[in-house]
């Protein structure tokens, strides 16, 4: 076993590292205040190539592996969850299904665009399907060489900016997994509209909204899969997107962590720093052991995806964890900072609340809980 990174992780690293620090870091709070993203960091993040990170190299991207695309999300996210929100469903939901089901011409139509920029949003969720995708009422009806979309997506990350949706539908009048179809999407497609933004607790760099469809019409072309594969698709992206979100969650644990550490260190109570005190160590010891056993479960997850072994469980494993070991992380920070972690003048009262939502988007614990045991039983 090899733990070492290689120099070209290293590199990523410590390159959004610094950028991070420099660009995103000053922002977080007046963006979580405004529950807004300024377009011209946007710009910096295209120039710096964080919209093609995991795109094919003949496609515009950087084609980097999922680690090194995972450390990427870490560091973004020790920033602004906000942002790296929109990174990781640009790189992985929002494209993946493209790069993986799309036909050649819709991937060098696409994926180019998107590399480059153009923001790439997934809308698989509807009031009535959250957890039970199946149960998505969405039609696609065949006319011709092309589908008609009628119906409503809510939640979708990045959906007023977005150029492209991947989006499931299905055939009218039938149910469950069958007959559903996943398509991408243009943004000036006549019919489709942002409706809703919701008013969130957290994540509020990132716009979530509703997006609507009334004769959308698509051509067959965009297709991603076969006919009646839409939800093998959306749910084989899922499977990667959430190693992308156990790095999120990683991220933002690790800077409730460094912050817990440098804030005991000179808050003094009692004639000296609390970090002298040992329950406040107990507490520390707790986060830093239980994110570095995330840590372990989300580089193996990459290690299985980037050689091409299953790692469907694995990812699962990787999400739940990482999300409830950060979340215990982001509450035990708030405890360490007393009354000040209650302020929104410290940066962990708002990690508290960018990172309750990593327990229920891209599947919910409850749901990934459901997914390990149904391998688990299998293997056994
Ligand atoms: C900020 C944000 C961004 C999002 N971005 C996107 C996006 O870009 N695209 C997209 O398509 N969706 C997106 N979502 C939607 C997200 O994936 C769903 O919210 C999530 O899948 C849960 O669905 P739900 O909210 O309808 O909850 P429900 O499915 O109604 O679940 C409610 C509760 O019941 C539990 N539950 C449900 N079924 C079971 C079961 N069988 N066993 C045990 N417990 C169960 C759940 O775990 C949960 O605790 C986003 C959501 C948020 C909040």
């Amino acid at each position: 076993m090899n733990f070492e990174l290689n120099e070209n992780q290293k590199m990523f690293q410590d390159m959004v590292r610094d950028f991070a620090n420099q660009e995103i870091a000053p922002l977080a709070h007046q963006m979580d205040v405004e529950g807004d993203m300024p377009e011209e960091l946007i710009d910096k993040m295209r120039q710096n190539g964080f919209f093609g990170l995991t795109f094919p190299e003949e496609h515009g991207g950087m084609g980097v592996d999922t680690l090194t695309y995972g450390l990427v999300i870490e560091q973004l996210s020790k920033a602004s969850a906000g942002v790296s929100v929109m990174l990781t469903v640009h790189n992985s939901v929002g494209s993946y299904p493209v790069a993986l089901f799309g036909s050649e011409e819709v991937k060098k139509r696409y994926l180019p665009r998107m590399a480059a920029g153009e923001i790439a949003a997934f809308c698989v969720t509807e009031p009535g399907a959250g957890s039970d995708a199946a149960s998505l009422v969405t039609t696609a009806t065949k006319d011709g060489d092309s589908y008609l979309l009628n119906g409503s997506k809510c939640f979708v990350t990045s959906g007023s900016r977005a150029a492209f949706y991947v989006v499931v539908a299905r055939t009218p009048g039938t149910v469950g997994h069958k007959d559903t179809h996943a398509f991408i999407v243009e943004r000036d497609t006549s019919g489709l509209s942002v409706a809703k933004k919701e008013d969130k607790m957290g994540l509020r760099a990132s716009d979530t909204v509703t997006i609507d469809f009334e004769d959308v019409r698509v051509p067959a072309g965009n297709l991603l899969g076969a006919e009646g594969e839409g939800l093998r698709v959306a749910l084989t992206a899922l499977d990667a997107g959430r190693i992308g979100i156990a790095f999120q969650a990683l991220g933002i644990g690790q800077a409730c962590l460094e912050e817990s550490i440098k804030y005991a260190k000179v808050r003094e109570q009692f004639g000296k720093p609390i970090s002298a005190q040992p329950t406040i160590r107990n507490m520390i010891a707790d986060m830093g052991t239980s994110l570095e056993a995330a840590r372990m479960l989300s580089y193996h997850a990459c290690w299985l995806k980037d050689n091409d072994r299953p790692f469907t469980k694995e990812a699962a494993m990787a999400k739940v964890t990482a999300t409830e070991a950060a979340w215990k992380a982001a509450d035990t920070a708030v405890q360490i900072h007393g009354g000040y972690g209650f302020c929104k003048e410290y940066a962990v009262e708002r990690y508290y609340r960018d990172v309750r939502v990593t327990r229920i988007y891209e599947g919910t614990s409850e749901i990934q809980r459901l997914v390990i045991a149904r391998k688990l039983l299998a293997e056994y």
